[in-house]
């Protein structure tokens, strides 16, 4: 980006000062695309204007006619669990995060819980110190000895909630029930990982003799599992109202099931990940036990209805599920997929599929990007006006993106702590080319610009209504 120096203008006294404004940008506005730039005071946007109209600044960046849009809130990432050190950690996921123009990143506990008051100030505390982007959290997993810590953990900050139909953080539908009732009733959402565990039981016998084959992953978790889970756990959150979310929906069926569900007015969100509106399990023998992750690869015909549903409303947002490992956690699965981890990169990718595989494919509008990457994810977490949206009050969260840059996917152009990645050597058309967190630059072309501690940590709720469609 280029930017000029000081031009800080006199008559604007230290309580009023401007420190940043991004101008000869195209903004993409709730209102539609605005031509001109904003202006930054204490973090905040504090104008939002044609370019003759911005204020001066201590720092001027133009954006060269390139589009500015709100940062994005990945609201499904595992990047920092203290027991999986070597996996990813608050300062590499959040590198990565700043490097795929994610602004805010909602934590997900991998295999460490996050239920208790002490388990969310030692979470928040290693962010401030580690992240470069600002941060909230899952509690998880819930289960039935920690239902009742809902209301306690909500005065906390935080709001959201994950559970699972199946293995290895089984809740039966009698605890769903629960963690619904108690969503009703004190607010916040549950979200679910919806795979139903006696399909997986059963038709894992199908594959003996076949696990050598990757494509064996997907084949032993049939689109069934996904739909009666989802079924279930849909009408559950009919009779106890609550805000319901389905993780990482993945199947035609699925997207029956919550349209459905939307229809007969029941609170209900959902959430799509990057690496199933790209790859499909035709891919899987080809791309070997780095493509394994739960739930899995589908057909093609269901990644097709995904990015229709992404369009169309019935899915809400766009989540990485980023949980990738070192290299040796995949490659043991070489001989037996159940060897492999389950879990993919995805944190620095979300933008660049959105675009790529989206924009420029005619897939998606760039008023639907802004919905599923920013907006509604900033509204589902209790995050919005002061994320998710340019405007005048909100966090100055911002990305510069190029929606015609050209580049091939390698390996160490991903920040992620692990050094590969599933989109190794892919062709891909649109990039995040600088990102800033509340007015601050933290990633420039292909470096972050940031040291670890500035991330905040951000309370759901706070200042914001609660979600409702
Ligand atoms: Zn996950």
């Amino acid at each position: 980006m280029a930017r000029s120096g000081s031009t800080k203008s006199a008559s604007i006294g230290k309580t009023g000062s401007v420190q940043l404004v991004i101008k000869n940008a195209k903004m993409l506005m709730e209102s539609g695309i605005l031509r001109g730039g904003v202006a930054v005071s204490n973090g905040r946007i504090c104008c939002v204007a044609t370019d003759e109209h911005l204020p001066p600044a201590e720092t001027v960046v133009d954006a060269r006619g390139q589009i500015l849009m709100p940062g994005l809130i990945d609201g499904h990432a595992h990047i920092h669990d203290p027991a999986k050190a070597d996996h990813e950690d608050f300062t590499t996921g959040s590198r990565a995060a700043a490097a795929g123009g994610v602004t805010t990143v909602i934590d997900m506990p991998l295999t460490s819980s996050v239920v208790t008051q002490k388990q969310i100030e030692e979470k928040a505390s290693q962010g401030a110190a580690m992240s470069i982007v600002d941060f909230s959290m899952y509690a998880g997993m819930m289960k039935s000895d920690n239902v009742a810590a809902i209301p306690l953990l909500i005065e906390n900050g935080v709001a959201a909630f994950k559970a699972f139909t199946c293995e290895p953080y089984y809740a039966n539908d009698g605890v769903l029930t629960r963690l619904l009732s108690e969503v009703s009733e004190h607010g916040g959402h549950l979200t679910v990982h919806c795979e139903n565990q006696g399909v997986l039981d059963e038709f894992k016998n199908d594959m003996e003799g076949e696990w050598d084959a990757p494509i064996s992953h997907s084949l032993a978790r049939p689109n069934l599992a996904e739909q009666i889970a989802v079924r279930q756990t849909i009408g559950i959150a009919q009779q106890t109202g609550g805000h319901l979310h389905i993780a990482h929906v993945s199947t035609r069926e699925a997207i029956h099931e919550v349209d459905y569900g939307k229809r007969a007015g029941i609170l209900l969100t959902s959430e799509v990940c990057p690496h199933h509106l790209v790859f499909n399990r035709d891919d899987m023998n080809r791309l070997g036990p780095k493509s394994k992750m739960n739930p899995p690869l589908r057909s093609k015909e269901d990644r097709a209805a995904l990015w229709s549903a992404l369009l169309m409303g019935t899915i809400d947002i766009v989540v990485s599920d980023h949980a990738p490992c070192p290299i040796e956690e995949k490659n043991r699965g070489a001989n037996d997929i159940r060897d492999a981890w389950a879990g993919v990169d995805g944190i620095q990718m979300i933008l660049r599929v959105l675009l790529s595989e989206g924009v420029n494919k005619g897939r998606l509008s760039f008023g639907r990007l802004v919905e599923v990457a920013c907006r509604n994810p900033a509204r589902i977490f209790g995050l919005y006006p002061k994320k998710g949206v340019l405007q005048v009050g909100s966090d100055a969260d911002m990305v510069i993106l190029d929606p015609t840059r050209e580049e091939t996917i390698k390996s160490d152009m991903m920040f992620s702590k692990c050094g590969w990645t599933l989109y190794e050597g892919m062709k891909m058309k649109g990039a995040p080319i600088a990102t800033f967190v509340r007015g601050a630059q933290v990633f420039n072309e292909d470096r972050t610009t940031m040291k670890p501690g500035h991330g905040t940590f951000l309370r759901m709720g706070e200042g914001s209504a609660p979600f409702e469609e």
